[in-house]
């Protein structure tokens, strides 16, 4: 089922009445999440990813806009009337019943016309913890299962009821690197499986990047960019997006717009056809600069790093914005560095321009 969310925001009055101000947790969101997809919504803590995802299950009612879940209205309905499967980063398991009875608990409660005969509701369970890989966990309390085990009858528990989305809520986030791995995974099959419609709240963007159909970047509750994660890494928006997203991280420049060249530093980097003279804020990818004798970025190397498949030059620049400059090589190409400045092409699709003000992009024509 599509979810659409229409100039939906949310204001949250100052708590302090003589000083405090409001915060606009959510600033007018549109966006149309399509049938049966993932969305990762991503962004730095306190950017409204939770408020977001509170609106859409009902737990927090819109300041304005409207939810339609299909071509229903929901905005006013409650939670429970929702169909919703909600999970978050605290498992939030009863701890006085068994991992049968935890996910049995909201089928329990259903009422009038929903109302399930026991056998059915086992049956129900029973289902939903075979999806999750826990069968033979159901007599164990909680006390007794590993934190990726808890998460996953957390799950269970919201997808026993069959709900017509599924909402998550940093669900990975207390657990160890190598859980988080495997849990986001699993999470991706039961979705694909399931088929239902997913949202995925997350300040992780490689765990937004690697499961999501489609990312949602946030900032300070404004959505910055809706794209695949492909699109958006490739083509951010402005540069908050493009500083978000990607590890190692884009390295930032100051640099210039002069007669239709680009300038980083006294390096004349490219040609950037039609685009007007100014300053500018300069981001290049570390997998965009190649090892060139006549490249025209000229830096000073302070380290190589070996990473098996791949190298890491850690360089300076004088106009980089960061402490160092980092490049990953193919280490099939790398040849022995042994002095002390490298010169870098860059790959025209790795480097990205924004008005130094509005950080907004600027865009030109690549050769
Ligand atoms: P995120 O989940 O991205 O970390 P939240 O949606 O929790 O962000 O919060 C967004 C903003 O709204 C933050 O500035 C937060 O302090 C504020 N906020 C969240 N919930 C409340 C609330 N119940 N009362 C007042 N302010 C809130
Ligand atoms: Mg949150």
């Amino acid at each position: 089922m599509k979810i659409v969310l229409q100039n939906l925001t949310k204001i949250f009055p100052s708590r302090n009445k003589k000083s405090g101000e409001e915060v606009v947790a959510v600033n007018d969101f549109t966006f149309e999440i399509p049938d049966g997809k993932l969305i990762g919504l991503l962004g730095p803590s306190g950017c409204g990813k939770s408020t977001t995802l509170y609106m859409i299950s009902g737990l927090q009612k819109p300041t304005s806009g409207k939810i339609f879940f299909g071509d229903d209205d929901v905005t006013q309905l409650s939670t429970e009337k929702r169909g919703i499967g909600l999970v978050f980063q605290n498992y939030a398991l009863y701890p006085h019943m068994t991992v049968l009875q935890n996910i049995l608990f909201p089928l329990q409660n259903l009422t009038g016309a929903d109302k399930m005969p026991k056998e059915k509701m086992i049956e129900r369970a029973h289902g939903a913890a075979r999806l999750v890989q826990i069968e033979e966990l159901l007599d164990r309390k909680p006390s007794e299962l590993s934190g990726g085990q808890q998460q996953r009858v957390a799950i269970a528990r919201a997808l026993v009821k069959m709900p017509r989305v599924l909402l998550l809520d940093e669900p990975l986030s207390n657990l160890d690197a190598r859980l988080r791995l495997q849990t986001r995974e699993e999470i991706r099959r039961i979705q694909k499986e399931t088929g239902i419609t997913t949202v995925f709240v997350t300040h992780d963007q490689e765990e937004a990047m690697s499961i999501s159909d489609m990312i949602v970047v946030m900032k300070l509750g404004v959505v910055q960019q809706i794209g695949k994660p492909q699109e958006v890494y490739d083509n951010p928006a402005n540069l908050f997006v493009a500083k978000f997203l990607g590890t190692p991280p884009i390295n930032v420049f100051s640099g210039r717009i002069e007669a239709e060249k680009l300038y980083i530093g006294d390096d004349c980097v490219m040609d950037v056809p039609g685009a007007e003279a100014q300053e500018v804020t300069v981001g290049i990818r570390p997998e965009g600069f190649v090892l060139s004798e006549n490249g025209p970025l000229k830096c000073h190397i302070s380290n190589i790093e070996v990473m098996g498949r791949d190298m890491s030059v850690v360089s300076t620049h004088p106009a980089s914005l960061n402490a160092s400059v980092r490049s990953i090589i193919d280490a099939d190409h790398m040849p022995g560095l042994q002095q002390e400045t490298v010169r870098y092409a860059i790959k025209p699709h790795k480097i990205f321009v924004f008005a130094k003000e509005t950080e907004e992009r600027i865009r030109f024509e690549v050769k």
